[in-house]
């Protein structure tokens, strides 16, 4: 019989619907999946095995009942810890949450569970999404099941080695940086973030907020639009939300699939030389210019200056915000509480819970956020990274002007050892070097496997005007139905 985890999305919720098989057979082979390889892999800090079986249980009786299923009706999805799950733990990969059931699902969660998808539980992250390899969990790494001694990326390095492993075939993560397309690149899978305020941040642990953005994560392209479009759309819960209907992400991956880019113009960023980048990943990358351009594509260099400048604003922006972000960790609204014991005052405990409950790299971040901030410092740091990225916007809006997307390695260096980045943080934050422009523009951005390096995957990055999601998936799954899909040596 057909091993039910090597299937895609799509074929899965064609077999449910037909019922071929049930969801609850399509859920139980996932579990079993899980317990055989998440030993090795540590994709999950948590999974919901009776949710999820009850979940399936539902989809099977909506369709004996004769009900119309929704697209992925009946398909298993792994979740990022940073989405709340009602009464299903939710830690950020931090020991500050340990313990924390939310009293409410996210948006995207829900609308997850209204389309019928089932939730096996919630993988591992770098700590509230900071870090680029899942070593930034205070519950140990994840495992790149192509070799299971080097990192998955991060921070979604959980949801993508879910994939790559064939423990689930669909996998929700955030992107404040390139955490859903540096973990994408890595394993061979393919990630999507979507325009920011595309997808809702309702329920989202901040990070953060003008950044963030949660997306699809899946083995192919296909099956990221179908899920982005059931995650996607406008929710007035989120005051960033744009009130507009998620771009036609599917019939683009369709069109893309024709392996046909006739009449598509796509731009090279002349400032990404290369420099700092793995040669076996430029090779790659340059082998799936040419590709595209064998499908018809036209291929044209434009120039992007500020976006030399986007790796250093990105960290003043994003540790100031989140300097801010994490103040609600203090020991009396959620989770952790240290030092409680009737003597020490107020202050005293937060600042022994916050000691005792964040990881160095947090840490890190909330002081130099703080200090950026600070009265004095504010001009000189904050307020010039804002202006650097009003420049990184206006690059993107010329070159937009030029083509109708712009492609670029998704990552410098291919899946590096367990260990070998975490000394130094700057070797860390140059993982996401690529990926970092469109997160300060708020535009789209997908990876898609393109070609390996050393035997290991390497990711091709398409990026979007906002708003025009779909044409990331068009570029995308054209180059997928070239290169095809990838599948690591077994565990
Ligand atoms: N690696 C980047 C960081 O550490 C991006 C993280 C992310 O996208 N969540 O901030």
């Amino acid at each position: 019989m057909t091993d039910l985890t090597r299937m895609t999305a799509t074929d899965l919720a064609g077999l449910v619907a037909s019922g071929e098989t049930s969801a609850v057979e399509v859920t139980r082979a996932h579990l079993d999946r899980i317990a055989a390889v998440d030993d090795r892999v540590h994709a999950f800090l948590h999974v919901d095995t009776e949710g999820a079986l009850a979940a399936a249980r539902a989809v099977d009786e909506r369709r004996a009942a004769g009900e119309q299923l929704g697209p992925l009706a009946g398909v298993p999805v792994a979740v990022k810890d940073v989405l709340t799950t009602k009464g299903v733990p939710t830690t950020v990969g931090s020991k500050i949450l340990e313990g924390w059931r939310p009293p409410y699902d996210a948006t995207i969660v829900q609308r997850l569970r209204a389309a019928g998808t089932v939730m096996l539980g919630k993988t591992n992250m770098d700590e509230f999404a900071m870090g680029s390899s899942t070593e930034y969990s205070a519950y140990g790494p994840t495992h790149n099941p192509w070799d299971t001694d080097r990192i998955p990326g991060g921070s979604g390095g959980g949801s993508a080695a879910a994939l790559a492993a064939y423990e689930a075939p669909l996998a929700i993560g955030s992107d404040t940086g390139g955490s859903i397309r540096q973990p994408g690149a890595v394993t061979g899978t393919v990630g999507a973030k979507p325009t920011y305020g595309g997808t809702s941040r309702y329920g989202l642990v901040a990070f953060s907020s003008s950044l963030d953005t949660p997306g699809p994560c899946a083995r192919t392209v296909l099956d990221a639009a179908l899920l982005h479009q059931v995650i996607g759309g406008h929710d007035p819960r989120d005051s960033t939300s744009i009130p507009q209907p998620v771009p036609d992400v599917v019939a683009a991956a369709k069109l893309g699939a024709t392996g046909d880019l006739t009449g598509v113009k796509l731009g090279i960023v002349r400032e990404f030389t290369g420099e700092g980048a793995e040669p076996g990943v430029m090779a790659a990358f340059r082998e799936s210019v040419d590709t595209l351009a064998k499908l018809g594509a036209e291929i044209v260099e434009v120039s992007c200056p500020h976006f030399r400048y986007a790796l250093p604003a990105y960290y003043l922006i994003a540790p100031s915000e989140c300097s801010s972000n994490l103040a609600r960790f203090d020991g009396v609204r959620f989770g952790l509480r240290v030092g409680d014991d009737g003597n020490r005052s107020l202050e005293e405990v937060m600042s022994l819970t916050r000691e005792a409950g964040f990881g160095a790299e947090v840490k890190r971040r909330i002081m130099v956020g703080t200090y950026a901030l600070s009265s004095g410092y504010y001009d000189a740091y904050y307020g010039q990274a804002q202006k650097v990225r009003t420049l990184i916007t206006r690059d993107f809006t010329s070159a937009f002007e030029q083509v109708d997307a712009l492609i670029s390695p998704t990552t410098p260096f291919v899946a590096f050892p367990i260990g070998a980045r975490t000394a130094d943080p700057y070797q860390m934050y140059l993982a996401d070097l690529f990926t970092i422009p469109t997160n300060l523009y708020g535009g789209p951005g997908i990876s898609v496997p393109c070609g390996l390096s050393e035997g290991l995957p390497v990711g091709l990055q398409v990026m979007a005007p906002t708003m025009a999601d779909d044409r990331m998936y068009r570029v995308a799954a054209a180059l997928e139905s070239v290169v095809g899909t990838f599948t690591p040596p077994a565990l």
